[in-house]
């Protein structure tokens, strides 16, 4: 692998190598663009076959940060970490810590937070060494558990979706199908159910969240049948890539809008395709940056929960526009939504802020 030739085709500002054989962390920090402002993304812990596979990964995911963050309307860049090693069984005090110093290092052009294989405690250990970190627990000043802003954006998404392709936006007696029941999932099904009055149909492959599903009114399919399960919208909320040359022939609904990070298995292909068989596609990185909003929120002098599900509301907003883009360009919503996404960092390229002061509680 090339990585400057990488960097360079990807865009990237900064690759950073952390090594402390002693606490045994090999981790690799990629700060995709600070053009909007610091670089936000969670740290993944992972055992990775080798260290191509580990910036591969970061380098793609730091990319999708920035474009999460220009979508969502934040000031907010890019970036990503990876530490490569088991969280089961690598994982210690002392290789947090040295991983915060790397994260301190870097001045707050980069801040972390939880991703897969780290957890709010991993983030309070980390904040033992720097405050560039969030995604603590409230007691510590943190935002606390995502979900239910995730869900709420995810909701809004949807339901710009619902206003261009049957010109109401409301899910009044409109019949939702989501893949997983997890924390997210759960969240949306009550929004639905309570405050929609929408039908909801689920799977999960787990019988607790299974049953905590059915009891919040959503009735339960069979994992191999949800996505094919005739309805207006289907969520994919479990898993990336579950929309492929499999799956998207199997669709009976108008509607796909959900959680899950990177749904489309191949962007080109599966863009295109829904696009193709009229099917209206919600981006995940717009509909799904209401986690990215709320711990955006923790950097402000105090979290505030009403302020960060307002901004999530705003979500509806941001995807009419990338239907806007989609109509007036003639492209499927992704493309339309990476368009909206670089016109708001090409606008803002010469300016190039660099103080993060006014966005960033000095201390906690
Ligand atoms: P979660 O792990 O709590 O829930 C995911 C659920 O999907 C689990 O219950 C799992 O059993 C189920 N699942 C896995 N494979 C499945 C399959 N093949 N069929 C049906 N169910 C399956 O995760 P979450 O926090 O609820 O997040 C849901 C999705 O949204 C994830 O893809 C996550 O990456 C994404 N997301 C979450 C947030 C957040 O704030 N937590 C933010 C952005 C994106």
């Amino acid at each position: 692998m090339d990585l400057f030739h990488d960097m360079a085709g990807m865009g990237h500002e900064r690759v950073v190598y952390c090594s402390n054989p002693d606490v045994g962390l090999r981790a690799i920090i990629a700060i995709h663009s600070t053009v909007l402002g610091p670089g936000l993304g969670g740290v993944r812990m992972w055992p990775y076959a080798n260290t191509d596979e580990a910036l591969n990964d970061v380098l793609r995911l730091s990319r999708g940060m920035t474009y999460k963050a220009a979508a969502a309307g934040l000031t907010l860049g890019g970036a990503k970490a990876v530490i490569l090693g088991d969280s089961k069984t690598d994982k210690s005090e002392a290789l947090l810590r040295c991983f915060g110093q790397y994260v301190e290092s870097l001045g707050g052009d980069y801040i972390t937070a939880e991703d897969v294989g780290t957890n709010v405690r991993d983030m309070e250990t980390i904040l033992a060494e720097t405050r560039w970190v969030t995604g603590v627990s409230d007691a510590m000043g943190g935002s606390g558990d995502p979900s239910p802003v995730t869900a709420f954006g995810v909701l809004q998404g949807m339901k710009a979706a619902a206003e261009v392709a049957y010109g109401d936006a409301s899910l009044t007696g409109k019949c939702v199908a989501i893949q997983g029941l997890g924390n997210v999932d759960l969240h949306l099904a009550t929004y639905l159910i309570q405050d929609e009055g929408a039908k909801v149909l689920g799977a999960d492959l787990y019988p607790q969240a299974i049953e905590r599903a059915r009891e919040a009114g959503v009735e339960i399919v069979s994992i191999d049948e949800i996505l094919a399960a005739p309805c207006d919208v289907v969520a994919p909320c479990a898993l990336g890539a579950t929309l492929n040359q499999r799956s998207i022939p199997q669709l009976k609904c108008r509607i796909v809008a959900g959680a899950a990070n990177n749904q489309l298995e191949d962007e080109e292909r599966d863009g295109g395709e829904l696009h193709a068989r009229g099917i209206l596609y919600a981006p995940d990185f717009v509909g799904n940056a209401g986690g990215l909003i709320n711990v955006y929120n923790e950097l402000m002098p105090s979290y505030n929960r009403d302020r960060a599900m307002r901004m999530a509301r705003a979500i509806f907003d941001k995807m009419m526009r990338v239907f806007e883009i989609s109509q007036a360009d003639a492209v499927p919503t992704h493309v339309a939504a990476e368009r909206m996404a670089q016109e708001r960092i090409q606008a803002m390229k010469g300016l190039r802020p660099k103080h993060w002061g006014r966005l960033i509680a000095d201390g906690r």
